[in-house]
């Protein structure tokens, strides 16, 4: 079941089109073709042709305005019409030298980076690498056309005939691209990563668990420090799977932060805690319309499998007196801040507290899209079934949990005039930099005494040191006071 299920998904999602219609997921648009009202003769170039019925599309209905404008409507996450912000179709049969203006006209949130010159992202058949569009040619506003909601309208030139475009919220990582991903790294056969299959969704799509460690910390004698970490608890919050691959590729190299890091810990990763969610193209929910980071104080073993697995394993191994799960850290996206950004929990004890700010402040100086300003503590009884609120209190004083946000859009860096948007890659880079700052955290809390040598002269290790030597003052300008006038969630 599970099988078939997965071949008859797989279509690579990263790199060519995605234009297969046949399992058709309720609700989105299925190679609709959208001719002007009333014509009766053959298509013709230019007759737009929609389509989301493949892994993590979503369109839910296309209005034809004029032959130059359409309204799109986000299709609602699945069992949860609330929620309506992630959007990921395909266009073809365009005609040379076509422009048309899109209005995405039923977002279900107000506040939007759009605001601020983030763009919807788009890719072609002929041109496979997706890039931003350029913020000029993207308009957000109150539309009086549409009861006064926020419509985010775009204008594109088609330029080629045959391409088929595709576009979409932000950067798309599906649940296949993560089980190419994974397969890949396992081919390696590293003697210290491990891949399990943790459980399974609803729909049946696997859980997968990562363990990377060497192997003699496997032994059952020796007390073994913890860190876990999970991504992807929202689907539709892309860039923290990109994160969550960089955190592993740097943890798998040969990186002499790595090796060290390895031989002191063992790194239990979830890199896609909502599979289903993800593959849907849902913005928030699981298949059931579940916000699964609500639910940690009691998630059931039908309706949320894949919490209840994760919760399981963590709650055992905090039962285990040889496990120290020093931390945990759940990755997400933001969608009205800008840079990486932490959310801790709150403590009476002030040295609590203080311990609690040390891993974001060295992530600060590690990160240059980092920012130990937007990093903020709290107890909001609306995020009290979030996995940093219950695992805060579940575990011991010495462990931290954290929720980890990065932009969908873009950072600021010292010095940095204007918001740079942030790639696939320094989505990836951002993952790497969290992952090397646990060897600086150990150190600095003497629970790591190993001299080795760790600066390799690669050009990369080079630009991250300079890189990490910005003092964050233009970044944490930037977003000061943007969070509280804008009251967000995660
Ligand atoms: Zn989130």
């Amino acid at each position: 079941m599970e099988r078939k299920m997965e071949e008859s998904t797989v279509r690579d999602g990263d790199t060519g089109s995605e234009t297969g219609g046949e399992d058709a997921l309720v609700g989105n648009v299925n190679k609709l073709m959208v001719s002007p009202p009333g014509y009766s003769g053959a298509p013709r170039k230019g007759h737009l042709v929609f389509d989301a019925c493949f892994e993590s599309g979503n369109l839910g209905r296309v209005d034809y305005i004029s032959e130059f404008e359409f309204d799109l409507f986000i299709r609602p996450d699945t069992c949860n019409p609330r929620f309506r912000v992630w959007f990921n179709f395909t266009v073809e049969n365009v005609r040379e030298t076509q422009r048309v203006i899109f209005n995405v006209v039923n977002f279900s949130k107000t506040k939007s980076l759009y605001r601020d010159g983030m763009s919807p992202v788009v890719k072609s058949t002929s041109r496979p690498k997706w890039q931003r569009l350029p913020a000029k040619n993207v308009y957000y506003y109150r539309c009086p056309d549409h009861r006064r909601n926020y419509v985010m309208s775009f204008a594109f030139c088609f330029d080629r005939e045959e391409d088929v475009y595709q576009f979409a919220y932000c950067y798309p990582y599906t649940y296949s691209r993560l089980q190419h991903y994974l397969a890949s790294l396992e081919r390696r056969n590293l003697p210290y990563l491990q891949r399990e299959q943790l459980g399974l969704s609803v729909q049946q799509r696997r859980l997968d668990l990562l363990t990377i460690t060497n192997s003699d910390h496997l032994s059952p004698e020796k007390e073994k420090k913890l860190v876990f970490l999970t991504a992807r608890v929202h689907p539709g919050e892309s860039p923290a799977s990109f994160v969550c691959q960089g955190v592993i590729d740097f943890l798998v190299s040969l990186h002499p932060v790595a090796q060290i890091l390895r031989d002191h810990v063992i790194f239990k990763i979830v890199p896609m805690l909502n599979p289903d969610g993800v593959y849907l193209g849902n913005y928030r929910c699981s298949l059931m319309g579940f916000d699964l980071n609500r639910h940690w104080q009691d998630p059931s073993p039908w309706a949320h499998p894949t919490l209840h697995a994760v919760k399981q394993l963590i709650v055992q191994m905090n039962q285990d007196p040889r496990v120290s799960l020093e931390f945990y850290i759940d990755v997400h996206a933001h969608s009205t801040m800008l840079n990486g950004f932490m959310y801790g929990n709150v403590f009476e004890d002030e040295e609590r507290v203080q311990r609690q700010a040390v891993f974001p402040r060295l992530l600060c100086q590690n990160a240059p899209d980092f920012s130990f300003s937007n990093t903020s503590f709290n107890r909001d009884v609306v995020k009290a079934g979030t996995g940093r609120r219950f695992l805060g209190g579940l575990l011991d004083d010495t462990s931290y949990c954290y929720t980890l946000e990065v932009s969908f859009y873009s950072y600021m860096t010292a010095g940095s005039t204007a918001p740079v948007p942030y790639t696939e890659e320094t989505y990836m880079k951002l993952g790497r930099n969290v992952a090397r700052t646990f060897l600086d955290y150990y150190k600095l809390s003497n629970l790591i005494n190993d001299n080795r040598p760790t600066h390799i002269q690669s050009a990369e290790v080079m630009s991250q040191t300079l890189d990490g030597k910005d003092n964050g003052v233009g970044r944490d300008a930037a977003n000061k006071g943007r969070e509280k006038s804008q009251g967000v969630r995660h």
